[in-house]
């Protein structure tokens, strides 16, 4: 008998050689059919492989990101075998699982795939699913192995197995498809429902152009139709919400060749969307007792030296300038200088916690092949503090920079979030995560108490923790369902040790302080385009670039409209007149594609009794009211930052 521990702590008996999808049968049949994989002592396996020894389970069903990846894995071999049997003779390189999907390369010789054979393979796919093939894992020989393939002819295969140890290989068979592979894999093909292969592209063998070129299909599959269906009328919404062709067409940014790539110009629009997040980051921090600073770009080698970004992020940075026989980088984080100031004066505890903060210019290294629109940028402008504590101070300071998220959530509407707890790993302490055991079980433990205390959704991910301390990555979904990574929370108890930052305890003696790095807003360059796809455009009045539009039905009332104007303007509302000679029905049709928020038509009715006709964004005709009243409920509406448009 094996003992097996269960995630509820429950331990039970099996039989050794017991499967994970026949111990999921005894628990309930519903249970068995949604198993897709299972974790293992920690590792994902088959659910159809056997335990031989006490172990620890947890049964992956298509909620787990990892019962996702092994779905995805197998339907690229679901896809290798409707290849195979369209293409005889196809050589097969590598098919893995991606974000969303799969992809296998593949030598097809001298034939093509096309487009049109998408729809084809797919309803061959589909077949095979439904014949409801177990995978079968096989361990086999080198020797074997490698015989396997030479008969086959696939000289892919073999030059994978030429860096694969003896008695490491395995071989996975399902219908009438071999493949090698080290796993793992659902337990048969019925469970692949629904299936579409997205795309045909070129890739060369292991990445180097002057390989040959493979052929690349992508896909993607569900275990139902339903789920298909949202997945692609999302990506049709995405496709809408762009933020690099919305970017374009509301003068968001612009991007220029002797610029440079990944280094976006803010036009004037950007930059008022830019001024109102800063100005509700400035508010919030000013509320919550941050102070302001401002400090360079760039700084001396030595001062990356002592924070470690060099040599260890040298990739990532930009390279040095020399000058006056001194090497200066460009700086790809802002947490140097602030230990500086932290640095600049005798600090006591009674000047603790200090909070500094800074939206800083940052610039980072990123492939040009990485970069993409505002998501993947060169130079990047952060909603950055560093807050210096007490241990005894920090579980406060933790709960208010979680709830300064949870606020801003709020205020954009983003009701779908994560916070994935990133915890460290015993076993690699003093090399991957700074060697101070009791510190990392006391700030983990604090986070944790935090997340659970204020009811915040997280999860917990070992061995992933920053080397300096526990962090939070949060994940935001926008309106359409598309996932962001934000930013970091992040504790931090090994910087103030390599910055020498102390001060003095209650009881006179010097202690370093704990250091939280946060950025809730995370750069302007992310988090504008995650708006731009999350409110299609249509920003709120608060960050609306151009908040109303006097549209006068004729020339005969410019003059009454132009004392509406002044009125907004008085209100510090961003306000223009349509005085263009068109018919009133096209001053309307083109201020809807600016995504202005509200439209004032004015006419004779309007002159006369003082009023103005007010149209919003998205609902249409709200009727006629008095302008000062319209004002005084735009001036509240806009200081409310309220999220409805
Ligand atoms: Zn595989
Ligand atoms: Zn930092």
């Amino acid at each position: 008998m094996i003992r097996v521990s269960f995630p509820d702590g429950a331990v039970r008996e099996y039989q050794a050689g017991t499967t994970s999808l026949e111990i999921a049968k005894s628990i309930s049949e519903g249970l068995a059919r949604k198993v897709l994989a299972a974790k293992v002592n920690g590792e994902v396996w088959d659910a159809t492989r056997s335990l031989e020894q006490d172990s620890t389970l947890q049964l992956l069903t298509w909620d787990d990101q990892d019962a996702k990846s092994t779905f995805w894995h197998s339907s690229a071999h679901l896809m290798a075998e409707a290849v195979e049997s369209m293409f005889p003779g196809v050589k097969f390189w590598v098919g893995p699982a991606v974000e969303k999907g799969f992809y296998y390369d593949m030598d097809l010789g001298d034939r093509k795939i096309s487009e049109e054979d998408l729809s084809v393979l797919e309803k061959k796919m589909n077949e095979l699913a439904k014949q409801n093939n177990s995978y079968i894992r096989k361990s086999i020989s080198k020797e074997e192995a490698v015989a396997y393939f030479t008969e086959k002819g696939d000289e892919y295969k073999l030059d994978l197995l030429s860096n694969l140890e003896d008695g490491n290989i395995t071989f996975y068979t399902q219908g009438a498809f071999t493949d090698l592979c080290r796993g793992p894999h659902i337990p048969s093909t019925g469970v692949v429902k629904a299936i579409k292969l997205m795309s045909i592209a070129g890739a060369y063998w292991k990445g180097d152009e002057k390989n040959k070129q493979l052929t690349r299909v992508y896909g993607v599959t569900f275990p139902s139709q339903k789920e298909l269906d949202e997945y692609l009328a999302m990506l049709e919404e995405a496709k809408k919400r762009d933020h690099r062709k919305l970017g374009k067409e509301l003068g968001i940014y612009t991007m220029d060749d002797d610029v440079g790539p990944g280094l976006p110009l803010w036009l004037p629009n950007g930059t008022i969307i830019i001024e109102e997040l800063e100005k509700l980051a400035k508010e919030t921090e000013q509320a919550a007792g941050y102070k302001r600073v401002v400090t360079p770009h760039l700084a001396k080698e030595s001062m990356y030296l002592t924070s470690g970004h060099l040599p260890y992020y040298k990739e990532s940075m930009f390279p040095s300038m020399e000058l006056e026989g001194q090497k200066y980088y460009l700086r790809a984080m802002n947490c140097p200088h602030h230990h500086k100031i932290f640095a600049a004066e005798p600090r006591s505890y009674k000047d603790l916690p200090l909070r500094l903060a800074e939206y800083g210019t940052c610039y980072r290294y990123e492939q040009s092949g990485e970069l993409f629109g505002l998501m993947r940028v060169r130079c990047l402008h952060m909603n950055d503090a560093h807050i210096y504590c007490t241990k005894e101070q920090f579980y406060q300071e933790f709960k208010a920079v979680n709830e300064m998220y949870l606020k801003y959530f709020g205020i954009f509407g983003i009701d779908k979030y994560v916070m994935r707890l990133s915890l460290h790993e015993p076993s690699k302490l003093g090399q991957k995560y700074v060697d101070e055991p009791e510190l990392w079980k006391e700030t983990e433990a604090m986070v944790r108490d935090v997340l659970i205390r204020t009811g915040t959704p997280f999860v917990e991910v070992p061995d992933e923790a920053a080397f300096y301390g526990p962090k939070i990555d949060v994940q935001i979904w926008s309106a359409i369902g598309r996932e962001f990574t934000l930013a970091t929370n992040q504790v931090d108890f090994a910087q103030g040790r390599r910055f020498k930052l102390e001060f003095t305890g209650q009881d006179n003696a010097p202690d370093t302080p704990l250091i939280i790095h946060r950025a809730p807003l995370g750069t302007h360059e992310r988090f504008i385009g995650f708006l731009l796809e999350h409110y299609a455009g249509k920003f709120p009045l608060w960050l609306a670039p151009l908040q109303a539009k006097v549209l006068p039905i004729s020339d005969k009332y410019q003059e009454y409209a132009e004392n509406v104007l002044q009125k907004l303007k008085n209100a510090d509302i961003r306000a223009e007149i349509d005085d263009r000679n068109e018919k009133i029905g096209k001053k309307i049709r083109d201020t809807e594609l600016q995504k202005v928020p509200y439209m004032l038509v004015v006419g004779e009715k309007e002159m006369q009794e003082g009023n103005v006709s007010v149209r919003r964004q998205g609902k249409g005709d709200m009727g006629m009211v008095p302008t000062d009243q319209f004002v005084d409920s735009i001036v509240v509406e806009k200081k409310e930052r309220r999220s409805e448009q």
